[in-house]
């Protein structure tokens, strides 16, 4: 999960990282306050979820509570790069930017460890001089026992060839920004710029965090941090009911038991829907291993729920719970959604294959529900479904 930039900041406030205050608001005539608040003078900094916001003209200087509000009438509402502003962040302004460096940490897939990664050529240039001079930008592995101590924060420095009247608050920082990377389980954290400001002090001015959610469980905090407006209420109502459900853009609801089994299920149903004006999966949905009535009735909810669907392809593979179960729990669900008022109204395209197949089908059959079709066969029930969705689209 990425973080809003005031959220950055707050995380790095509690683990020591320097920032300025700042407050975040939402209406233009707030500003007014905030930067009296600020001793008359502030930056006023759009928050969105997406970088060069300065380039973009999201940033301003304000030099009067007045100039705050009409900066924050000028970026409320702005569009960056797809993004509309809904808050500004009201901010102390840094005293006059000697200079503008760039510091991160993150998780390095490819080499199995973290990464610290530095440059003196920080600011708004960053990705440029990381493509164009990519020795401005030092890389140093970071082993996960050992972590960032002071001694391997001046190493990174000293790589990143930071100037020496500089250095040992650089790397206090790099300590400060390890503290927040590791306590907050996060998978990335970047300052940039953090800058040298005329007193000699460095100051992180701009932060981006993205939280790693599989540790959601140890990291109780975090969910006060998800951005509830902007999520798809489909998956927020998904994630409310504990299913690993992600929005697609096509007409063919999809649900399965296991992960890698959905893929697969996605990857048939796209090739059959070629067939058919080009119809696709409206969605990935894992009911995972143990689908009870009760979570297949939700998932059936999840799905009919949204309006792009057409049709649906129930694809299961029974294994510890045997598709006898998975069958009498189609069948309760779509009694649930009925009794509920939610009548099924789409086709529903059953395929059951796997531990007590046979059972689990006549139990369909037996049922005789006049919008679930069984097919037998996984590219079979896809290019069922496909035509279905087709018709009705
Ligand atoms: P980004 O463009 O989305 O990365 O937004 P930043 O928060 O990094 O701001 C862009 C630029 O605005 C920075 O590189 C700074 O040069 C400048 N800036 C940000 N905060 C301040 C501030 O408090 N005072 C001054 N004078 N400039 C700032
Ligand atoms: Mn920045």
């Amino acid at each position: 999960m990425d973080l809003f930039e005031y959220q950055a900041r707050d995380l790095f406030a509690k683990h020591g990282v320097p920032v300025l205050a700042g407050e975040v608001i939402d209406t233009p005539e707030a500003a007014r306050e905030a930067t009296e608040r600020l001793g008359g003078k502030s930056v006023v900094k759009a928050q969105v979820k997406v970088g060069g916001r300065g380039k973009a003209g999201g940033v301003k200087l304000a030099a009067t509570p007045d100039e705050a509000v009409a900066r924050a009438t000028d970026i409320l509402g702005m569009d960056i790069k797809g993004h509309t502003v809904h808050k500004v962040m009201i901010a102390e302004t840094a005293p006059e930017i000697a200079e503008e460096y760039y510091v991160s940490y993150l998780l390095d897939r490819t080499n199995r460890t973290f990464l610290a990664m530095a440059s003196v050529a920080g600011g708004m240039d960053i990705e440029e001089v990381a493509a164009t001079t990519p020795e401005k930008l030092a890389k140093v592995p970071v082993d996960a026992n050992e972590g960032v101590s002071i001694e391997k924060a001046r190493e990174i420095v000293a790589q990143a060839q930071f100037p020496a009247e500089v250095a040992e608050k650089v790397a206090e920082v790099l300590v400060t920004l390890w503290k927040t990377f590791i306590a907050e389980d996060a998978l990335l954290v970047e300052v940039n710029p953090l800058a040298k400001v005329a007193s000699g002090e460095v100051i992180a001015l701009d932060g981006k965090v993205s939280l790693d959610e599989n540790a959601d469980f140890r990291q109780p905090e975090h969910e006060a941090l998800e951005d509830k407006a902007a999520a798809n209420p489909l998956e927020a109502a998904a994630k409310a009911k504990n299913l690993n459900y992600v929005k697609l853009d096509g007409e063919v609801g999809i649900i399965g038991n296991g992960a890698g089994l959905v893929m697969s299920t996605l990857d048939v149903v796209a090739y059959a829907g070629e067939a058919h004006g080009n119809v696709k999966p409206a969605n990935f949905l894992d009911i995972g291993g143990g689908a009870s009535a009760e979570v297949m009735a939700n998932g059936l909810e999840i799905i009919l729920g949204d309006p792009d669907v057409k049709s649906v392809f129930v694809n299961v593979f029974g294994g510890i719970t045997a598709c006898d179960e998975v069958a009498n729990g189609i069948v309760q669900a779509l009694e649930l959604l009925a009794s509920k008022g939610e009548e099924v109204t789409k086709p529903l395209v059953v395929r059951l294959d796997g531990n007590n197949a046979e059972l689990g089908r006549k139990i369909l059959s037996d049922a005789n529900h006049p919008l679930v079709q069984r097919v037998d066969t996984m590219d079979g029930a896809a290019d069922k479904a496909a035509e279905l969705a087709a018709a009705a689209k």
